[in-house]
C-alpha cells in the first residue's frame, strides 16, 4: 500500500472551541494543512462521539456543530485545502467501528486513562454507556478509515492514538497490510500540550466549564483572565513568586510572543525577564494578568472578526460541512472496500469467489453422483 502524506484530527460539537482547543490542536493544523506537505487533509466534527456522553441533549450536540465549523473556518481551516466533515455522515466509519471491536478486549478498554478521568468526571464509574467505553474504538476507525499517518491533536489524545496502533498491528497481522499506521503529533511547546483550565485544573475543557471561548469578546477574556487561579502563595506584591504550574505563565508562554512585550509591556523584553521578575517579588498578579488579556485578545482579534463575517452566510458554512461530508464518504467507501477484502466479506465484489463457489458444488454433485454409481454397481456384484 503506498503511504501517502495524510493528516485526520477532529473535535466533540459539545460546546464552542477554547483557546486550549486552538494551541493544542487547531494552529497546528491549520500549519500542516497549509505546509503543502500533506496530500490529504482530514478536520472531522465528531457528532457521533458527542453523542456517547451528550445522548440526553442531542440539542447541544446540533447546535454545536455550527459553531465548531465557524471556529475552524474563523482560525483559518481552509475547506479547498482540509475536508471538513460530519462524523455522522460516514457510516463507512461505524462498520469499521464493528470490526475493530473484535480486536480490542473489555479490560484494555477500561485502563484507558483518558476514558478514565473522563468517567470520574462525568460520574459514570457506577453505570458506563457501552458507547462511552468504546469510543477510543470509534476513533481508531475516525483515523483509519482515512489513512492518516499523521493526528495532530492535545496530550489527552495519547492513549487513543496507541490504542489504534494496537488494533492497527492486529489488524495487519491477521488479515494482512490493510491499515495505514498512524502517529501523534503533538504541539512541541509544554505549555500547549495540555493546557490547564482558568480553575487551575490540569485542562481546560468545554465540559469543565473553565475555558476562554475562541469566540469571547474582548470584556469577557479580560474578565475570565481576571478569575484566574494563580500562585496560592504570592499573597502580597513583594512576595516571591512561583511561575511553573501557575496557570497565567503556563498561558503567557502558550501565546505571548517578544512583539507582544514591545507593544504591551516594554518594561521587560521577553518572557524570561518577566518571570524572573515574578520569582524575586514586587510584580503583582493584577499587573501580569492585564498583560495576558491584551496578549490572548491580540491573538483572537483577527479570529472573532472573521468569525462574525462568517456568521453573516450561514448557509454557506453549512454547504461546506455537507460537500466536506461527501468528499470524506468517497475516502471511507474506499478504505472500506480493502476492509471487506482483507477480511473476505466482499462476496458480490469478487467474481472468483463465485466461479470457486460454482466449481466447489459441481465437484461436490459430481463427487455425489460418482459415489452413488459405484454403490449401485456394487449392490449388482
Ligand atoms: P469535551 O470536554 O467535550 O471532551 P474538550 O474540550 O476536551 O471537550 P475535545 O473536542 O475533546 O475538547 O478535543 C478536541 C481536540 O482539542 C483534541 O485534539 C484535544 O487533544 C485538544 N484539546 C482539548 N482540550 C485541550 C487543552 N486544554 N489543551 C490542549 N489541547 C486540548
Ligand atoms: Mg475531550
Amino acid at each position: 500500500m503506498e503511504q501517502k502524506k495524510i493528516f485526520m484530527t477532529g473535535d466533540r460539537p459539545t460546546g464552542k472551541l477554547h483557546i486550549g482547543h486552538y494551541v493544542g490542536a487547531i494552529k497546528r493544523r491549520v500549519e500542516l494543512q497549509n505546509s503543502g506537505l500533506y496530500d490529504e487533509c482530514y478536520v472531522m466534527i465528531a457528532d457521533t462521539q458527542a453523542l456517547t456522553d451528550y445522548y440526553d441533549n442531542p440539542d447541544k450536540i446540533r447546535e454545536s456543530v455550527v459553531e465548531v465549523a465557524l471556529d475552524y473556518l474563523s482560525c483559518g481551516v481552509d475547506p479547498d485545502k482540509s475536508v471538513i466533515f460530519v462524523q455522522s455522515r460516514i457510516p463507512e466509519l461505524f462498520e469499521l467501528t464493528c470490526y475493530f471491536l473484535d480486536l480490542v478486549t473489555l479490560s484494555r478498554l477500561e485502563r484507558n486513562p483518558t476514558v478514565k478521568s473522563e468517567m470520574r468526571q462525568k460520574g459514570m464509574e457506577e453505570s458506563i454507556p457501552v458507547g462511552f467505553l468504546c469510543y477510543p474504538v470509534s476513533q481508531a476507525a475516525d483515523i483509519t478509515a482515512f489513512d492518516a499517518d499523521t493526528v495532530p491533536a492535545g496530550e489527552d489524545q495519547a492513549p487513543m492514538v496507541e490504542q489504534c496502533q494496537e488494533i492497527v498491528h492486529k489488524f495487519n497481522s491477521l488479515y494482512g497490510e490493510t491499515l495505514a499506521m498512524p502517529h501523534l503529533l503533538l504541539p512541541e511547546k509544554d505549555s500547549c500540550k495540555r493546557l490547564p483550565g482558568l480553575d487551575g485544573k490540569a485542562k481546560m475543557s468545554k465540559s469543565l466549564n473553565n475555558c476562554i471561548y475562541l469566540s469571547d469578546d474582548e470584556r469577557t477574556v479580560e474578565k475570565k483572565v481576571m478569575t484566574m487561579f494563580t500562585d496560592p502563595t504570592h499573597l502580597t506584591i513583594e512576595d516571591k513568586g512561583h511561575t511553573e504550574n501557575n496557570p497565567v505563565f503556563i498561558y503567557l508562554e502558550a501565546f505571548a510572543k517578544d512583539e507582544h512585550f514591545a507593544r504591551f509591556y516594554p518594561q521587560y523584553p521577553n518572557l524570561e525577564a518577566l518571570e524572573r521578575k515574578y520569582r524575586e517579588g514586587g510584580l503583582g498578579d493584577v499587573e501580569v494578568k492585564k498583560f495576558l488579556a491584551k496578549v490572548i485578545n491580540d491573538v483572537l482579534d483577527p479570529i472573532r472578526k472573521r468569525r462574525h463575517e462568517l456568521e453573516n452566510d450561514i448557509p454557506a458554512v453549512y454547504k461546506i460541512l455537507e460537500e466536506g461530508s461527501l468528499k470524506a464518504r468517497e475516502k471511507a467507501m474506499q478504505t472500506l472496500r480493502r476492509v471487506r477484502r482483507a477480511l473476505k466479506i466482499n462476496y458480490f465484489e469478487d467474481k472468483k469467489l463465485i466461479e470457486k463457489q460454482v466449481k466447489r458444488f459441481r465437484k461436490q454433485h459430481q463427487d455425489e453422483e460418482n459415489l452413488r454409481a459405484y454403490l449401485a454397481k456394487q449392490k449388482k456384484n
